[in-house]
């Protein structure tokens, strides 16, 4: 029988509504929406592309929304002052910035400059030690990792006593979700392995899992043969094989494709996401999430 779709398009729109609603219940009751500031550095065509569909979400689901747009040559000193205006503004609670910036500027020195409390994208050293530690000390889990979880969780597998593989270590994906996946607690409680180039006999670690988590932007590494039937299979993998042109808009269009065989995998696996349309809707959304729940963490009801 056919995997069941897990499609991260229909969840997305499920937890916007959840979103939108809290929002709308907050400013009832408390007078305040949740703010997020999106600074955007220079003029790179696919970072004005995600930071539009940002704030397009965070309008959609009625926060305040600051863009700050600055140019490519600003300063590095100038960065981390408006950082640091934004860390003092009690009207912000959630502040992003989109990478990559420029040459010039330290990415690193930028993040970490980030207030912890404000970090909704869960990337400063803060956050990560206290999704380490996990239970109450988490406040904002990485929005990718924290999509892939909410998915599985929404679709209904068991995730306790069950076998997790992840395909990848990278800092954003591989390694966090591992983390989350072995805490104790609900939506995790599993025995994870992380496998990785150096890893020996891949194939037979990831026959092993019953939730499958690939992260590694190979296309088609996964097999089917490697797919332990009725598993679940998360399919992080974006990558660019082609181009085309789009029927609806008549323009180029990249063709995507995750990094597990999709058309063989679905005949084997119980349930899978897709390429485009699973993980890929599920990291602003989870971005929207984080900045609601940093406000409710400043109001003391998160
Ligand atoms: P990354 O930083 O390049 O890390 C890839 C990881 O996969 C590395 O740990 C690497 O192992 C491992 N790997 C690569 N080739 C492998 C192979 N042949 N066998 C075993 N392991 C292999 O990538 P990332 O940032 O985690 O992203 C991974 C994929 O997810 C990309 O396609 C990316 O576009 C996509 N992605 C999607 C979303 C989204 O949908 N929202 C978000 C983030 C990423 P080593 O450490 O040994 O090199």
């Amino acid at each position: 029988m056919p995997a069941k779709l897990i499609k991260g398009t229909e969840i997305r729109e499920q937890i916007l509504e959840e979103i939108t609603a809290e929002v709308a219940q907050i400013k009832e009751k408390h007078g305040v929406v949740p703010g997020l500031v999106t600074i955007l550095v220079g003029e790179n065509p696919a970072s004005i592309s995600y930071v539009t569909l940002k704030i397009k979400t965070a309008h959609r689901v009625g926060f305040k929304e600051v863009q700050d747009n600055q140019p490519e040559t600003i300063s590095e000193d100038a960065l981390l002052n408006l950082i640091d205006r934004y860390n003092k503004d009690d009207t912000i609670h959630g502040i992003l910035v989109q990478l990559p910036l420029p040459k010039h500027i330290d990415e690193k020195k930028v993040l970490n400059a980030i207030d912890p409390d404000k970090d909704v994208d869960g990337f400063h050293p803060v956050n990560v030690g206290r999704l380490m530690i996990g239970g109450d000390e988490v406040k904002f889990p990485p929005c990718t990792p924290a999509g892939i979880q909410e998915m599985i969780v929404r679709s209904g597998v068991e995730t306790s006593g069950a076998e997790v593989v992840v395909v990848g270590r990278s800092n954003i994906v591989g390694k966090p979700i591992a983390n989350m996946m072995l805490q104790k607690g609900p939506g995790a409680n599993a025995t994870v392995t992380v496998v990785h180039t150096r890893t020996r006999n891949m194939d037979q670690h990831c026959k092993r899992a019953d939730i499958l988590i690939v992260a590694a932007g190979v296309p088609g590494l996964v097999k089917p043969e490697w797919i332990k039937p009725g598993a679940c299979v998360i399919d992080v993998g974006v990558n660019r094989v082609g181009e085309k042109i789009s029927e609806k808009t008549g323009k180029k269009v990249a063709i995507l494709k995750g990094d597990v065989d999709f058309d063989a995998a679905k005949e084997i696996a119980g349930w899978i996401t897709p390429v485009p349309g699973g993980v890929g809707p599920m990291t602003i959304t989870m971005l929207m999430k984080n900045t609601l729940k940093s406000l409710k963490f400043r109001l003391g009801i998160a």
